[in-house]
Parts: structure tokens; sequence; C-alpha cells
């Protein structure tokens, strides 16, 4: 155990090691239930070492074996060791090396960081952490080393011997022993190495790159599932030809390796040439898994391959650089999908994801900076802040260079940092240079935590035929942060005269207008246009070209013009959010809506619904109303989340009754007796048919719910099947429990549907679902240490069912902070996790408030909190 000392880290504090570790040497020697890990690292003091200077090597709950130093043991007074580490107290001052041997237990390796155990298959985590539990090391990811392994096993238990790189050598051991050795031959830190032993099957395949090399291709998992992969491989290839094709990047090893396993608690690890997956990115087959399974394991497969340049090759000096690697990565992986499928739909998905996961973090008491200059835990820092916004920024940055030149400085960034752990400053000044811009201010938007708020009012003269808008930014203060600077905002935009075609001006003054965008440097800015003969209704922010909130002076009929005329879907699809939207928080907060306004929403959602224009994937997301959770937000202060699901459900009644006849038609008309393909067109007809469904059901039409029963039991694929359970289950109807109890026998083998069963289970919309997750987990057979299995149902209890989970009487929050107590003394990242759900506790009303308080407080004073969760629910009760 390590000790629960209260600790902040500071970005200000970085020093570069006294050493370096250039070389490791390992030799795992794996017995069923120990591990004996025997490390060489050769070691050199870095040229402005003073003589004398420890070497302090981290080491997290290690028992200390052996030491040696060029093969000489040393003295006990010449080192010491603890639960942090070990420390040589005068090394050399010149190249050595030091041997070490440690054992391990990876049987009972609950918190999944190290060297652990997954379904008897063994398998490590690492980052950012977790190597310091294999073996004492520089744990940093500024020490970047090559790496050889030798892995020792019994060849009955483990079969497959993998690790990271090219396999060099294997054979037989003797007494049903057997080895593999593996050497990357690229330097790296600590965190990408990987190992893998066990008895697993696989699928094989190749690709041969731009350059012509071949390299083979191979992904393990679980015997009897390999059927399942083959989706993963396929999106495998077409990444690695994407990423030639987009950003002139090849992949350098002759092998790439992944591995599935069941028991992992992240999505997915890029350790240099043997991923790890969490096997659900990796399993799809249509019985079992949804179109939206599909779409994740092709993002995620991506993402971990785009990592091999931007992450492996290319490193972060320190964690506090970790959106360096991840905001670049997912901006990545989001330009993959966007050429594989619709570019539109991918963004507006990308902006509900934004909007439900980042913006809460960013305006409550977790918020933090992209790049934050302080933390306690780093494993608390994995946020969607550091992912979503991240990848904001970098799309910003490409949205203001353009296309050339972003990937101008991209192709500067691999040119010179190639082999390098490096910075944000470091990445920024590479597209300063390539496009001689300056930088500066936006870099503030990697430093400053908290969504900007946009506000646009406008304003038409008809006799000088100009047209002004005028925009304001303004960032409230976040923890820490008091005051705020005005950022760079890319705002694209289009003027849109009143026979719905595009607006041309002669001149334009008043702030820095090109072409379809505005750059708004300051806090304000006028901007007037010339030669407008009507007033011209403004698209703003099209393509969600900043991450703001934007407050605006339209009226609700410019909007409903904006919905049927904007030329952007974005644009479109947002009109129509922010009709729904006004009229959910107008009727939440005492001003309801009038007749004619629901009106004009219901027929611009029949006009969407039967344009032919309009891809079906688009129109399944335009015909969604915002969520509870975004209608609360927009409140933001003492809110009621049960009022606010009454109003939303009240709501989808009055805009979708008027239109159940077309529904209806287009239900029976989306339907296909095709056999089942994940192709984007398909994707988005069922994605279209089952939006339809729901509407029927939401708006409480006629036979509705008995039609969702038959898509159940008739359905010949999971996304029909799941889609139909979900709505029965959300909603609670008359045939929810008989259903979930069918799901829940016909699936009873396999844990990842079993999720799917979880998730619906909590997210039921009636009063018993409390108790009857409670049932669920004090059932003797729930696997109480599976991160999947907990994240299911807990994790979708807090995060999307607001009504339930903040019922007044509190019962629900003290449930969650007594679940999370439990899973802390087993694994502490999960429990952080789900704690976060805690986030919009101070928005909440009085009542509400102060039970969330209660609970949060009794955590705390009840102690013997994982350093994880103490550090999450101190910010969390930070006044
Ligand atoms: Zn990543």
């Amino acid at each position: 155990m390590r000790t629960e000392t209260e600790h902040t880290i500071y970005l200000r504090d970085y020093a570069p090691s006294p050493y370096k570790i250039t070389a490791v040497d390992l030799d795992f020697r794996i017995l069923a239930d120990t591990t004996r890990v025997r490390a060489l690292l050769t070691i050199e003091p870095q040229a402005e070492t003073a003589p004398g200077t420890p070497l302090v090597l981290d080491g997290d709950g290690l028992k200390l074996g052996s030491v040696a130093i060029d093969g000489a043991p040393l003295a006990l007074v010449a080192y010491a060791a603890d639960d942090n580490g070990l420390t040589i107290i005068e090394p050399p001052l010149r190249r050595f090396v030091l041997e070490t041997e440690v054992m391990l237990k990876p049987e009972g390796n609950l918190k999944l960081m190290g060297l652990y155990r997954s379904s008897g298959t063994w398998c490590t985590q690492c980052e950012p952490e977790g190597f310091r539990r294999i073996t004492y090391y520089l744990d940093r990811p500024d020490n970047l080393a090559t790496f050889k392994v030798t892995m020792t096993a019994p060849r009955d238990l483990a079969p497959v011997l993998l690790a990271n790189g090219n396999l060099v050598g294997r054979g037989d051991a003797g007494d049903g022993m057997h080895f593999a050795v593996w050497e990357d031959p690229f330097p790296k830190p600590a965190y990408l190495f990987a190992l893998v032993a066990g008895d697993l099957g696989s699928i094989t395949d190749s690709f041969t790159t731009a350059s012509g090399r071949k390299v083979d291709l191979a992904i393990y998992c679980e015997h009897g599932k390999e059927d399942q992969c083959h989706w993963a491989m396929d999106s495998l290839k077409r990444s690695m030809a994407w990423d030639e094709r987009r950003f002139g990047r090849e992949y350098d090893l002759d092998i790439f390796n992944i591995v599935a396993v069941s028991d992992f608690n992240f999505g997915a690890m890029e350790n240099k040439g043997l991923n790890i997956f969490n096997d659900k990115l990796v399993f799809a087959q249509s019985a079992t898994a949804t179109d939206a399974d599909y779409e994740n394991i092709e993002r995620v497969i991506a993402h971990e391959y785009f990592h091999n340049w931007t992450g492996n090759r290319i490193t972060c000096r320190d964690w506090f650089q970790l959106c360096l690697k991840e905001g670049l990565t997912v901006y990545r992986d989001q330009e993959f999908t966007s050429d594989e499928r619709s570019r539109a739909v991918k963004r507006i998905s990308d902006v509900v994801t934004l909007r439900s996961a980042q913006f809460p973090e960013d305006g409550g008491p977790l918020a933090h900076p992209a790049r934050p200059d302080q933390y306690r835990e780093i494993n608390n820092f994995y946020t969607p802040t550091v992912y979503e916004k991240g990848a904001e920024i970098v799309r910003m940055l490409a949205t203001l260079l353009g296309e050339a030149g972003f990937r101008k400085g991209m192709d500067l960034y691999f040119e010179r940092h190639d082999g390098e752990a490096t910075t944000i400053e470091a990445f920024l000044a590479v597209f300063a240079e390539a496009n001689d811009v300056d930088l500066e201010q936006f870099k503030t938007w990697y430093l400053q935590a908290g969504t900007p708020r946009l506000t646009m009012s406008d304003s038409y003269d008809a006799a000088s035929q100009t047209y002004t808008l005028t925009l304001s930014q303004e960032t409230l203060p976040t923890p820490g942060q008091p005051t705020k600077q005005a950022l760079v905002l890319p705002i694209k935009f289009g003027l849109i005269g009143p026979n719905g075609s595009p607006m041309g001006w002669s001149a334009v003054s008043g702030g820095e207008v090109r072409d379809d965008m505005i750059v708004l440097r300051e806090a304000s800015a006028e901007i007037t246009f010339k030669g407008i003969a009507n007033k011209p209704v403004p698209s703003l922010l099209r393509e969600f070209s900043a991450p703001v909130n934007l407050d605006t002076n339209l009226t609700q009929d410019d909007r409903l013009f904006l919905a049927q005329h904007d030329s952007d879907p974005y644009g479109r699809w947002q009109a129509l959010q922010d009709v729904a939207t006004a009229l959910a928080v107008g009727a939440a907060t005492g001003k309801p809506w009038s007749d004619a306004s629901v009106n004009g929403l219901s027929r611009a959602m029949a006009d969407t619904l039967a344009n032919k224009d309009l891809d079906d994937a688009f129109k399944a997301l335009a015909l969604s109303l915002p969520g509870e959770a975004l209608i609360g937000r927009t409140i933001g202060k003492d809110i009621d989340p049960a009022r606010i699901h009454e109003v939303r459900n009240a709501l989808t009644k009055a805009v979708f009754s008027p239109l159940g006849r077309d529904l209806l038609i287009a239900y029976t008309n989306l339907s296909s007796t095709l056999p089942y393909q994940p192709d984007a067109a398909s994707t988005g007809r069922r994605a279209l048919r089952n939006r339809v469904l729901a509407l029927l059901v939401g708006s409480e039409a006629a036979g509705a719910s008995a039609l969702a029963a038959t898509q159940y039991s008739e359905a010949t694929n999971m996304t029909d099947r799941y889609a139909a359970l979900t709505i029965l289950g959300s909603a609670w109807t008359a045939e929810a429990p008989t259903v979930l109890a069918d799901f829940r026998t016909r699936f009873t083998a396999n844990p990842l549907v079993f999720d799917k069963w979880l998730m619906v289970s909590s997210l039921a919309q009636d009063e018993g679902v409390l108790e009857r997750i409670k049932a669920i987990l004090a059932a003797p057979d729930f696997p109480k240490s599976n991160p999947n299995r907990l994240r299911s149902l807990l994790g979708s209890f807090v995060m999307s069912n607001p009504a339930q989970f903040t019922r007044p009487d509190g019962a629900a929050f003290r449930f969650v902070t007594d679940v999370v107590a439990d899973i802390d003394t087993r694994n502490p990242q999960v429990a952080a996790r789900v704690l976060t759900g805690f986030r919009i506790w101070q928005m909440l009303e009085p009542q509400r408030r102060e039970a969330a308080r209660s609970a949060l407080t009794a955590l705390q004073d009840g102690g013997k909190l994982s350093r994880n969760t103490a550090d999450i629910l101190a910010r969390m009760l930070a006044e």
C-alpha cells in the first residue's frame, strides 16, 4: 500500500530526473500464483548531476528480493526501500546496470493496475503509474528506454506469450514451461509497456504499408469468440490506411497485436505494438452488439492505433500534458469517423457528447483546464475535459489555420519531435512556425477552465442597409481561477435572406471576418455588414466551431426559419434543439408554452421527417429533444430533476402526438428484411426507425408500447432488440418487467449483453428503480470486481437517470456513497469515477442539495478512502 498523504504535484515544479534509464531488460517468470520479475536497468547520470545525488526509483507495493549494481549485491546501508520506492543512496556517477528482483501476486491485484489476471489471463495496465507496481523504475513519461522482455510461463496455462515490439526468440524451458523474448527497438516511457500471457484464441491478417512493408496483424481473445473479432480487424486495417492517406503516417513495427480482456479499468490502451482492449470494444456480432457498439469499436480501434504516432512516437513530457496525446488523438479519431461515415452526423453526435459529459464538468466543482497545473491523483484527470475539450481545441486550431495549414503544422510536429517527450508549448510552436501566426492567446484554451458564454444580439438598419452583430464573451470563475481572459473564438457563420438563400455583403467593419468565419479575440466586438438589402437571420457557430454556450436574441420564429433553411446541418439541428430547450426551460420555471409555440416545433419536426434531402441518421438526431440534464443546466440553479422529467415527457407528447400517423407510416417504411449490415446507411435507417418508435411510445400513441414489445421479440439483430428494450424499460411501461426478464434469460451466458440489461435496469424512470438496483447488486453472484458491470449499473444510474438519482429523500445519494465506499476498498479508480456523478449537486434545489451534501459529508467522515476517491470528494465539497 502507498501512504495516502495529502500531496499535490505542481506543473511549475517539473524538473528532469538526475538519472536516466536508457535500456531495460526484464525477465518475468510466471507461475500459477506468483510472478518473479528480474529487471536489469542500464542507468546513466545526466551531464549536470552532482556526485552523491541519490537515485530515487518509484515503486508501489513491491517487496524487494535483491538489489545489485553491475553484478555486485548492495550493502544494506547503500539503499532504502519502502512502500513508495527504492532509493540508491550514492550511485556511481557513470553508466551502470542496476539489477533488482521482486515477487508479484497478480491474482490478488484487484486495482487492475500493474500486472494482474483477468479470467485466467495475465495482462498489464501501466498508464499512468502502473509500471511501478511491476518493478522499481523512473515511472515518468519523459524517461524513454528500449525494452527487451523475456517471459517464461507454464505452457498449459499460457501458450500465448506477448509483449511490445517484435518477437526475437521462443522455445522450451523444461518442466512444462516455455519462453518468449520480445524486443521493442523504439525507446518508450514505461506507461507503454505491456505483457500478456494466457490461453487465448486469435484471428490473423496482414496490412501492407504505403512503402510496401508487410505488417502481421492479430487479435487475441477468449477461445470461441474469434468470430466476433472480424469487425475490429476490419476497423484496424481501415485505420492504418486512413492515417497514411490523411496524415502520411505509416506503421513502424513488423507486428501489431490486439488483446481483448474482460477486466479492464479503461476502454483500451495503446501500448506499443500490443494494444490491450476492454473486450466490449472488440467483440461485435449482430445478435449481441448494437450499431452503437460497432461504431464505438471502430472509433476506439482507430484511436489506439493513431496513438502510435500521437502518443507513442511523440509522447508527453509529464502527465500535465496528457491532452497533448489525448486531445489530438480524439480529434484524429473524430476525423476518421467523419471520413468513414457522415461528417455532419458525427459532428452533431460529438457535440451531444461534449455537452452531456464535458460541459457539466467544466461548470462544476471538478472543473479544470485541459492542461491542468496541479493534481493530487493523476488517475482523476482522464476526464472529458482532457479528451473531448482537448479535441475541440485541436479542432479550433484546424479551423483557424485551414486544412492545409493544419497539415503543415502536423508534418513539422512529426518531423521535429519524433522520439521525444514534449509539451503543449512545443505542439503550438510548430503550428505557429509553419503558418507564421501568433498562437499566444490561443494557448489560453489549454490553461483556462470553464465553458465560455458567447452572447449575440443583432440589429438592422433598412435606411443605410447595414446589419450589425454585437458579440461578447465571458467565462465564469472556476475552482482556483477567479479571473478569466478573453479567448480566441473561431465563429463560423452565414447570413440568410428572407427567401432562405445565403446573403453576401459589400463591406464589413468592426471585427476580423474571413469569408465564413468571424474570429473574436476581444471581450466584445460590434461587426457591421454593409450592402444588406433585407434583414437577415444569422446562422452562428456553424459546425459548432467553438466549444461555447451561445445566447442569442433570436426569436423562436427565427430558429424555426434556421431549422428549415440553414445550409449547415449542425445549424438546422441546433435550431430545433434551441426551440425545444426554450419551451422546456420556460415550462419548468413557471412559464408554460402556448399551443402556437408548440405547433411551430411540431410542424418543423414533421417537415424534417418528410424531407427527402436529409439522410436518416441526421433525421434521427433532429427528431430528438434535448436531454433532461441539458435542460437542467440551461436553467442553471435550484433545479428539480423530477419536474424537468415531467416537463420533457409532456413536451414529447405535445410535439409528437400530432405526428402520430406520419410516425407510424415512417416506422413501417423504414423496416427491412435484408440481413444485418453495419454500414452507415443501414445504421442510419435503423437509428431513425428506432427513434420513431421511441416517439410513438413517448407520445403515448395507441398501441405503441405493444408495437415496441413486438419489435423486441421479433428483432433479428441487437440494435432493434435493444432499442425496443430501452424504450420500454426506461418508460417502465406495463411490458417492461416481462421483456427485461426475457432479455436476462435469453443472454445469460454473455457478460457484455448482461451489461446492457444492467444499463436498462438502471435507467427506468419509476420510483421502484432504486430498490431493484439494490437487489441486483446484493445478488451473491453479482461480479462486484468487474469494472464493466459496475459502470453499467451504477455509472448509468448516476449519470443518466437524474430524476431518480436525485430523489428528494436522498435515499439514492446515500446508496451510491455507501457503494462507492465499498468499491473503493478494491478498485479506487472505478469508485472515484462513479462518485463524479455527484458533480451537479450544487445546482440542485435546496432539499436535494442538502441531501447530497449530507451523503457526501458522511462518506468523507467515514474516512479510510483511497487517494482517488478522497481527491474527488474533497474537490466536490470545497466551498
Ligand atoms: Zn487515448
